[in-house]
């Protein structure tokens, strides 16, 4: 299994971001840069449930995606939260998931004290771990 390596800096943004909504999961895009580096767009979850699960705000994400692309930047990663949860991809996550080639990371705040934070490829209805190195 190759290991992915996520940048300290960004690992911290995606954790204050969902230190800051212990309640409700929290969804953002990540993107890469022509020289690699990492850039994290926080998206607002506009679920009904959103204490159980994210959808992300549409017009949010679409002016994600443009600053991207006006950026030269591609799609990497797509992470949300669980509030109660393990760091694990729920079944309506794995439905979902509409993005096959992006990293799928999920920090869960179960874990007393400790946030989890996993990485998933999702796709076809199956969900496979990817080794972070953080
Ligand atoms: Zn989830």
């Amino acid at each position: 299994m190759k290991s992915v390596q996520l940048p300290r800096q960004l690992v911290n943004l995606i954790l204050t971001h969902v230190q800051g909504s212990p309640s409700a999961e929290v969804c953002g895009l990540i993107a890469i840069g022509v020289d690699k580096s990492l850039c994290c767009y926080p998206i607002a979850n506009c679920a009904e449930d959103a204490a159980h699960r994210y959808r992300m705000d549409p017009s949010h994400q679409i002016d994600a995606m443009r600053q991207m692309r006006e950026r030269e930047q591609e799609l990497f990663a797509i992470y949300h939260s669980h509030p109660t949860s393990s760091a694990a991809p729920s079944v309506i996550d794995i439905a979902d998931a509409g993005y096959p080639e992006a990293l799928y990371l999920i920090v869960s705040l179960n874990t007393k004290g400790v946030l989890e934070m996993r990485g998933f490829r999702i796709r076809d209805g199956h969900s496979n771990e990817v080794a972070l190195s953080l």
